[in-house]
């Protein structure tokens, strides 16, 4: 079965065909500043690209270039879309309506309406393609992978928050945690290993760190816990956004600058973390660089960052009695060797033994890596994340069980 894998931002969609048979990544593209000045579509097939400028002016005309690649004479890699077995999309929120990956027909559409506003800036543009692939491929179906989903089964106590239970009876409001994809995936490649070792595998920490970063706590495969909440802004700061802040912080932010509270929401998403803190980039690569050229503002940006992962792990051991691998993932968790030996400092009382000098290698960097010392009790591991993958392989499951 071929399956599509879509991820469809406000304007922006990307998109893989995957192979399932051998799960083969076909070819994978970008359709960017769909709406605005510029909007062009990247499409990578084999290792050839193409670039195509155009005026896309909606996700209709987006999806049907979209649709153009994948059957296109000269660089499709389908002949029709017959071939095209199912359509697995990224949907951010779930709200409570599912914990799971799910068949989007009409009464699931409902529901996923009824959980747009949860993530305002991204599930109206997740539902809306489905909609239109369900317009324009009416005979395939289609399928929602959620970002919350892996997180659903966190206990009551790591998901509450202390505010009035009414508050999250009427509006929902709770932890949910993000990336569950990507936290799903590296947690089931670090249990097949830890397992093809014969090591205990049954407590780590799955740190998802790029330009958005989270934490989570993975207990016998389970989600115990996670950094993100309600929304992604919570837990250690990102690129732009500020993570855990006092929360009467916003009011004293509106109420000095005059902002109203949207745009100091907006101000704290998009203008804090890394390029708040340092003044120099939200870029991890462009902080390591101004921090090595002195920049005090850009190490300290750093130092936070560090310091504020650690103390997840910390807490997470505490939460799961113990500490068997950490995981690094992400842009930042894959790539930098820096921010990861800052994140293993004050780490030997855990039984975490690391690697410095193979941190520091080639092979440590995108690439699947062991980084713990043959004594360390608990093991680190650099794993690649694959998000379309959990989606196109959750897609066939689920067609597969109609
Ligand atoms: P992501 O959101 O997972 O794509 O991650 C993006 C982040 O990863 C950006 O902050 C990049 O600067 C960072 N990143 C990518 N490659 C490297 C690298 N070699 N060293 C440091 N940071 C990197």
């Amino acid at each position: 079965m071929k399956v599509l894998v879509v991820n469809a931002g406000s304007s922006s969609l990307k998109y893989q065909l995957i192979e399932m048979e051998t799960e083969t990544v076909l070819c994978k593209g970008v359709i960017e500043k769909i709406g605005l000045e510029g909007s062009l579509i990247t499409h990578k097939y084999g290792d050839q690209k193409v670039v195509i400028e155009d005026t896309i002016n909606d996700h209709t005309k987006a999806f049907n270039l979209l649709i153009d690649c994948l059957v296109n004479k000269d660089y499709g890699v389908i002949d029709s879309v017959e071939e095209i077995g199912a359509i697995g999309h990224r949907v951010v929120h779930s709200g409570e309506e599912f914990d799971s990956s799910t068949y989007v027909g009409d009464e699931e559409m409902k529901k996923l309406q009824s959980v747009a506003h949860l993530a305002p800036l991204h599930n109206p543009a997740n539902i809306a393609c489905i909609q239109l692939c369900k317009s324009l491929l009416p005979k395939v179906p289609n399928v929602a992978v959620f970002d919350t989903a892996f997180h659903s089964t966190m206990p009551k106590k790591a998901k509450m928050y202390g505010i009035p239970y009414e508050i999250y009876e009427k509006y929902q409001i709770r932890r949910y945690g993000f990336h569950g994809t990507s936290h799903k995936f590296v947690s089931g490649e670090a249990i097949n290993y830890l397992t093809s070792k014969g090591l205990p595998c049954g407590k780590i920490v799955t740190c998802h760190l790029g330009n958005g970063s989270s934490i989570s706590a993975v207990k016998d495969g389970k989600c115990v816990d996670t950094s993100m909440g309600m929304t992604p802004m919570a837990g250690v700061m990102m690129g732009t956004r500020c993570g855990d802040i006092d929360p009467a912080i916003v009011e004293m932010i509106a109420d000095n600058t005059g902002m109203s509270l949207k745009e100091t929401t907006n101000y704290l998403n998009k203008q804090s973390g890394f390029a708040g803190v340092s003044g120099v980039s939200s870029d991890a690569r462009e902080l390591c660089k101004a921090a090595a050229e002195g920049n005090e503002r850009a190490q300290l940006a750093k130092d936070m960052f560090a310091y504020q992962v650690q103390k997840f792990i910390g807490s997470y051991a505490v939460a799961m009695n113990g500490l068997d691998c950490v995981v690094f993932t992400g842009g930042i968790g894959e790539n930098s060797w820096e921010f990861r030996e800052l994140i293993m400092q004050n780490t030997e009382f855990l039984g975490i033994a690391f690697d410095q000098e193979k941190n520091k290698t080639k092979e440590a960097r995108g690439n699947f890596c062991d980084l713990s010392k043959p004594e360390s009790k608990v093991k680190v591991l650099v794993i690649p994340t694959n998000e379309e993958l959990v989606i196109a392989r959750e897609t066939k499951e689920i067609v597969q069980s109609l």
